[in-house]
């Protein structure tokens, strides 16, 4: 049933005079590593289109530097490069005439890659690779001339219109901050005169394009950096690009060097878009909100209070291109979330591989990973309803194979319900509820509570057989390690066992960190509740000093345990965890008093507590509680013994490969064999 009244604002159009906007979900920017490739754009338009069928109303690429300076990725800079960009925009009008799409430019300045680059002074980013080249007045000239040259070439291409970002640390915003530009001439100094490039680009562009082309300013709402733009700086720029000529303001809320986490699993849903509500009270033009935007009501919120005019969503258009059309058709619990893990995401971009989707291997991968109709419909055995079970019995079924999935527990979700119970990750309750949905609507046969054997397998007669029993903690070999004060990581998450007041965690990889923020945190989690998250990383939304950071954690609930976290390795703890979102995990457990010791030998367990060498030295760690979160080992006894009785059967997950394995590639292998199965 189409279900458009529960989403009032999310479907109203927005008539932007020349042109209009056929609903309010706007697919944000993101660098997906696409551009790069030698079948680029082929891959571009693949990727985009399915996204146009989807039904969101509005498409911005990823970024393309407007020179060779700028460079961070694909420039495009002569009229022969705007050929191949023309494939992909006449493949999205193709799909759906009424989406539109507008290329970002992206000027990267101080973070471009390459020697040769620019900015308003020689300042390096903490997260720069060179020393960027200060511009003088004609190579200011020169970059606003690229920036309308490059618009001028997306209007060639078909494009329907220009983002240009001025923010996030990229040139047009290292103009504006005063710790980046320290020019004395009419380039820097005053506000007027910081925010003038960033003016004058969109004036000039403007100029280029014509009056019937959209021009989006991409605006640092709150860039989260101390000493960065004030409340009026930021309501002077957006009225001084709004007058030279942008027809839509586009609200971010970072630099990439910012210390607080803006879009990470542990970010509240849409916990920024009231910095855009303020925002749009002093602009004319249509402004658009984003960050944690991840299902349709919380973008049906946000417009309906007036934070936005639009609603930008990126990572959830990777998890599922359908989530517009998902929620027009009121198949909103078919909806696959992004679960903000960062994982495949910017994770892949900010370490140079090809962007994908935790929850969604097919992400920017549509021309190689597809799930047609079985030639032959067969009867398919998954045994495990892990992340690896889930997506293998859900491909399959989806291609037409009769699928029975059993699992020995009572829910679905094998190690997912270990990471929903952490603060910070309730968004893993979406994928499980995906999953029970999808094996409804799929009409997979589930069996909970079953610990099917090898013969009952082959007495019912399965065509094929697949093992996703997932895996087993590791138990270290330690003396001492049946030492009542000795407690698993999965005891501890459950609950199951009493935790005591001084701990020692024996791992610090993923699941060590996990257990550590658990047993730490006190209070609301603050991905929960935007106060709780505003104070723990000293944001002041009330009073937006600038940059809307006080600089220091303003209240950071414990639940007072004493915690330490041990590995044996003699590296930085947390090296394994994720790029773009380590820091925020050791961060949070560093204010929470959590202590982190690498290079331990781990000697005994007793009544004392934990007995280890460290740098040579023995150490004594006076802890009642020690909890092991040492990895785990495949579990394999089914597939064993189907081996065993000469059946073969396909192993996926952690049952196939238990060392560092995650959900992204068990959920990525499990798909993939399941395409061609
Ligand atoms: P893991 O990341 O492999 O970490 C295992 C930890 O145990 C390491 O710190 C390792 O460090 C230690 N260890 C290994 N063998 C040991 C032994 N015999 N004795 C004592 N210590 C030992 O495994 P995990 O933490 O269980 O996580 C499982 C998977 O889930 C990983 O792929 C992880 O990335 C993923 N995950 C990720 C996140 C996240 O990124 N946010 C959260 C949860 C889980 P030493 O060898 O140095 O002692
Ligand atoms: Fe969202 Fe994680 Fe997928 Fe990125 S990898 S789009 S954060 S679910």
């Amino acid at each position: 049933m189409t279900d458009h009244a529960r989403y009032p604002h999310l479907f109203t159009p927005l008539d932007l005079g020349f042109t209009q906007l056929k609903n309010r979900a706007v697919m944000g920017s993101m660098h997906t590593g696409l551009e790069e490739l030698a079948d680029g754009f082929e891959r571009q338009a693949a990727f985009f289109t399915e996204r146009a069928r989807g039904g969101v109303g509005m498409i911005i690429t990823g970024g393309v530097a407007p020179n060779d300076e700028a460079g961070r990725g694909s420039a495009l800079t002569t009229p022969a490069q705007a050929l191949g960009h023309r494939s992909v925009t006449e493949a999205v009008h193709a799909a759906d005439p009424d989406v539109k799409i507008c290329m970002q430019i992206l000027h990267a300045g101080a973070l471009a890659r390459t020697p040769d680059c620019v900015a308003p002074s020689a300042v390096r980013s903490r997260i720069g690779s060179y020393m960027p080249n200060e511009l003088d007045e004609a190579g200011i000239e020169k970059q606003i001339r690229d920036f309308a040259n490059c618009a001028a070439l997306a209007q060639s291409a078909g494009y329907d219109g220009v983002e240009i970002i001025g923010s996030a640390g990229y040139l047009l915003s290292t103009f504006l901050v005063e710790k980046t530009n320290l020019r004395t001439d009419r380039w820097g100094g005053s506000f007027e005169n910081r925010m003038r490039l960033a003016v004058e680009v969109v004036r000039r562009v403007r100029q280029t394009v014509g009056p019937k082309f959209i021009v989006i300013f991409r605006i640092p709402g709150m860039d989260m950096l101390e000493g960065g733009l004030a409340w009026d700086e930021v309501t002077a720029l957006a009225q001084g690009v709004e007058a030279a000529g942008a027809t839509i303001i586009s609200t971010h809320f970072c630099w990439h060097e910012a210390q607080v986490p803006t879009i990470a699993t542990m970010v509240p849903r849409a916990a920024f878009t009231q910095v855009t509500g303020r925002l749009r009270q002093v602009v004319k033009c249509p402004v658009i909100t984003s960050n944690r935007i991840n299902m349709p009501q919380v973008a049906e919120d946000v417009l309906a209070r007036g934070d936005g005019d639009l609603v930008s969503m990126a990572r959830p258009m990777l998890a599922d291109p359908d989530l517009v059309a998902k929620a027009r058709d009121g198949r909103e619990d078919e909806i696959n979330t992004c679960i903000a893990c960062n994982q495949a995401c910017l994770d892949h971009s900010f370490t140079g591989r090809l962007v994908s989707c935790l929850v969604n291997p097919r992400a920017c991968h549509e021309t190689e990973l597809n799930y047609p109709a079985a030639e032959q419909p067969r009867r398919i055995a998954v045994v495990g309803a892990g992340p690896a079970g889930l997506a293998y019995a859900t491909v399959a079924a989806q291609r037409g194979h009769q699928v029975t999935l059993f699992e020995q527990a009572d829910e679905i979700g094998g190690q997912f319900n270990l990471a929903r119970r952490i603060p910070g990750k309730e968004e893993f309750d979406e994928t499980l509820r995906y999953y029970r949905r999808m094996i409804d609507a799929l009409g997979v046969e589930l069996r909970l509570g079953v610990a099917v054997d090898a013969s009952a397998l082959e007495a019912a007669g399965y065509d094929e057989v697949v093992v996703a029993t997932g895996v087993e903690p590791r138990t270290p070999d330690i003396d001492g390690v049946d030492h009542p004060k000795v407690v698993g990581y999965v005891d501890a998450i459950l609950g199951r066992r009493p935790i005591g007041r001084r701990v020692a965690i024996i791992g610090a990889g993923g699941i060590g960190f996990d257990v550590a923020e658990l047993i730490t945190h006190a209070g609301t989690s603050a991905a929960l509740d935007v106060d709780v998250f505003a104070r723990e990383w000293g944001i002041d939304f009330a009073n937006h000093p600038r940059g809307g950071v006080t600089g220091v954690a303003l209240q950071v609930a414990s639940s007072g345990r004493e915690v330490v976290l041990l590995q044996r390795t003699a590296d930085r703890l947390g090296r394994t965890l994720g790029r773009t979102t380590g820091w925020t995990h050791r961060l949070t457990l560093q204010r929470r008093g959590v202590r982190m010791i690498g290079g331990v030998e781990y000697v005994k367990v007793d009544d004392a507590g934990l007995h280890a060498r460290v740098g040579g030295e023995d150490v004594l760690f006076e802890v009642d509680t020690v909890i092991i979160c040492a990895g785990q080992t495949p579990k394999r006894e089914l597939y064993d013994a189907l081996a065993d009785a000469g059946r073969r059967a396909v192993l996926v997950g952690g049952a196939f490969e238990a060392v560092e394995l995650d959900a992204k590639r068990a959920i990525d292998q499990a798909s993939r064999l399941a395409s061609v199965a």
